[in-house]
């Protein structure tokens, strides 16, 4: 999954499962507009993932400014693995229920009309290839939701799901990003009632990385880096989210993108997200992750 063209980073974000709900903090209502990044993400408790960070297992190399990582056209495809999760929903084949889950959790963040960014379904495919392999043509590196039924391919990571961004180092622009989930090891559900690892809270968080965010320091957004078993209220956009999904996605950003122009080819990096039924991976597992590639880092979600 690993791409080894050096311009192209992946960063990983895992999500974790916690037994005790996580402490929350308040929300923050303001309403005026930050003129950078920075300010935003102060003043509204979200993150956008970067090209690298100051310091840490991501770090910048000597005079690598650290960039925010954004798609750069203003429609972006997704589409579901063909053959669904016969284990969650048998059947040979993507269920309806299923895929309903999928476009409703991308849906959630189409909907704000303070954004300028629509990911729109685009039917199914029987690739399960994650990240992106510069050997094909661009239109085949499709953006991929696809469960792990049989065996998760990360087993140092307990992950609940994986969301794989693929970016460009030089520029921050995201080439491909691809969600797993670990259907293998962890019981999904997609009702109301008997709830376990609940598909679309958990894949709302992961629709949140595939578009550029990284964790919130809020406890209740959905970019929050824990979950309790049973939570659903991840389905839901909160106003850290919204913050960070309508700044990235401006009318000022919309003004200088194509509404939907073809991938980027100057690199990608990863992000991708797990979650696991036990207690937070510790940060250091996430060096693990640093394989091949020249930056690919994972961030934890709950
Ligand atoms: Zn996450």
């Amino acid at each position: 999954m690993n791409s080894s063209n050096p311009r192209l980073a992946i960063a990983l974000a895992g999500f974790f499962l916690i037994v005790s709900p996580p402490l929350l903090s308040e929300a923050s209502e303001e309403s005026e507009q930050p003129s950078t990044l920075e300010e935003a993400e102060s003043e509204h408790q979200f993150e956008q993932t970067r090209t690298c960070t100051p310091s840490g297992i991501h770090s910048c190399d000597p005079g690598q400014e650290p960039l925010p990582v954004q798609w750069n056209r203003q429609t972006v495809d997704y589409e579901i693995h063909s053959e669904g999760s016969p284990k969650f929903h048998p059947g040979e084949e993507l269920t309806d229920d299923l895929k309903h889950s999928v476009i409703e959790s991308f849906d959630t963040w189409n909907e704000p009309e303070c954004a300028n960014f629509e990911m729109v379904y685009a039917g199914q495919n029987p690739s399960d290839r994650i990240g992106w392999d510069d050997s094909i043509p661009p239109e085949d590196n499709v953006n991929i939701v696809v469960w792990q039924d049989d065996q998760w391919p990360y087993p140092q990571y307990n992950a609940i799901a994986l969301t794989t961004v693929t970016f460009s180092r030089s520029s921050g622009e995201i080439l491909s990003a691809d969600v797993e989930l670990n259907s293998a090891e962890h019981n999904f559900t997609d009702t109301d009632d008997s709830v376990e690892i609940d598909l679309r809270n958990t894949l709302t968080h992961e629709v949140g990385h595939f578009l550029g965010l990284d964790h919130s320091p809020n406890g209740d957004a959905t970019m929050a880096p824990t979950a309790p078993i049973g939570e659903t209220s991840k389905r839901d956009l909160h106003n850290a989210d919204l913050a960070g999904l309508c700044f990235i996605y401006s009318d000022d950003w919309a003004a200088n993108v194509p509404e939907n122009g073809g991938g980027g080819s100057e690199g990608s990096s990863s992000s991708s997200c797990s979650t696991t039924s036990q207690s937070p991976a510790p940060a250091f597992l996430l060096a693990a992750l640093l394989i091949g590639a020249t930056a690919i880092r994972r961030r934890s979600m709950g």
